[in-house]
């Protein structure tokens, strides 16, 4: 239920509307906005343009196993993890979705018994330790695929066949996470949408079996709907692609286009020597989420009612520095002792979050967004810090 708000003809949408000091603020949704600024500032850095006759075939690479993915994007997908050393990409295919999310459905579908084959019986468990990211019930079982199904926390899953979804750092707590499950026949899928230096420490070289990000947190372009999975196995590689052209024949080269351009903008700022210090995404990325956070804490402690995950940090091989954990997402806890909906408190003033029960926890929690524009944060955090 985003609203949106209504375009002039003819010119495009620019996401939620403009707020005023006494505006209810939706910080429910992680739309990453913060970004706009620092793209804002690029220039024509990460601008295409795409002649009418271009993109309109079906194809763009029919050798490769992801027979939809452009070329180009293949090319700067590597480069960019080359560049920041959060995951390997030697030895794996790249498979392109429409957001990550497609992708997510496309590894249950790949990573589920076939229909008719002898383990094929009961659906495939789908768990991830609690709190998890609220779209990963939602997803799994709108469809109520005979296929899998959700089957809640991992901590209190028992079994030996399933899939575990793995994020981190994980939405909605920030917390750095590893499978909790292993067996023979366990797979566990890693969702690393924010494992990206704005965000937190890159510690190590990621090189699980299946690995999925997004530009929708990597560089704030939610709304172009691009997603990428790492994927070692071959026939896993092709199970996932068969998915998206059962859903969606592909996946639009426009877009793909848009975010290849727009992660070329990212590397070249860091590996080309004439570039501005301005145009780096990470720098300007951490050091907004260092101020925001500092704002929050300042926040939380000054109305008394509130607490928030303890800071963690760690050692950054991208930047060669240490670096504290900043969250794309708050996980707030009211400890007011009468409150036991932090949610419907919250919107009682006009803050819209997510409640803690949608993620299989507490409802004395909400998640927060920390991507929004300016305007809405600082009304938020100066609201936050008037509550008593
Ligand atoms: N995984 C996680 C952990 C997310 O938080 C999100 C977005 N909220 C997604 C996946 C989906 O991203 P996309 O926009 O690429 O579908």
């Amino acid at each position: 239920e985003p609203q949106l708000s209504m375009p002039k003809a003819g010119a495009p949408s620019t996401g939620k509307p403009a707020v005023t000091p006494d505006s209810v603020i939706n910080l429910d949704h992680g739309d990453p906005t913060m970004f706009e600024e620092f793209w804002r500032g690029t220039g024509s850095a990460a601008e295409i343009v795409i002649p009418g006759w271009q993109t309109m075939s079906y194809f763009s690479d029919v050798g490769n196993v992801c027979w939809f993915l452009e070329p180009g994007l293949d090319h700067e997908v590597r480069r960019l993890h080359r560049l920041v050393g959060n995951a390997a990409v030697d030895g794996y295919h790249v498979l392109v979705g429409t957001g990550s999310t497609q992708l997510f459905m496309a590894a249950l579908y790949a990573l589920s018994p076939r229909a008719g084959s002898a383990a094929g019986a009961a659906p495939m468990s789908v768990v991830s330790t609690a709190p998890y990211y609220s779209s990963y019930p939602a997803v799994t079982d709108f469809l109520q695929s005979g296929l899998f199904r959700w089957a809640g926390d991992a901590n209190t899953f028992k079994g030996d066949t399933y899939i575990e979804l793995v994020c981190s750092p994980n939405n909605p707590d920030g917390a750095i996470r590893e499978a909790v499950l292993s067996s023979e026949s366990g797979i566990a899928v890693h969702d690393l949408a924010y494992y990206w230096p704005q965000y937190t420490a890159i510690t190590k070289r990621a090189d699980h079996d299946i690995m999925l990000f997004t530009v929708s947190k990597s560089t704030g372009h939610a709304g172009t709907r691009i997603g990428w999975a790492l994927v070692k196995d071959r026939d896993v590689a092709k199970r996932m692609t068969k998915f998206i052209e059962l859903n969606t024949i592909g996946v639009s080269k426009d877009s793909q286009l848009r975010a290849a351009k727009v992660l070329r903008a990212v590397s070249d700022a860091y590996e080309l020597p004439e570039m501005k210090e301005a145009h780096r995404l990470f720098d300007y990325g951490r050091r907004k989420m260092v101020e925001r956070w500092s704002m929050l804490r300042e926040a939380a402690a000054a109305s008394g009612i509130f607490s928030l995950p303890e800071e963690t940090s760690g050692f950054c091989n991208f930047t060669k520095e240490m670096a504290v954990t900043n969250p794309a997402f708050a996980w707030l806890r009211c400890d007011r002792e009468d409150v036991e909906d932090c949610a419907s408190f919250l919107r009682g003033h006009k803050i819209l979050t997510r409640s803690g029960s949608q993620f299989g926890a507490d409802p004395r929690y909400v998640r927060v967004s920390m991507l929004d524009r300016d305007d809405a944060y600082d009304i938020f955090v100066k609201r936050l810090s008037s509550l008593q």
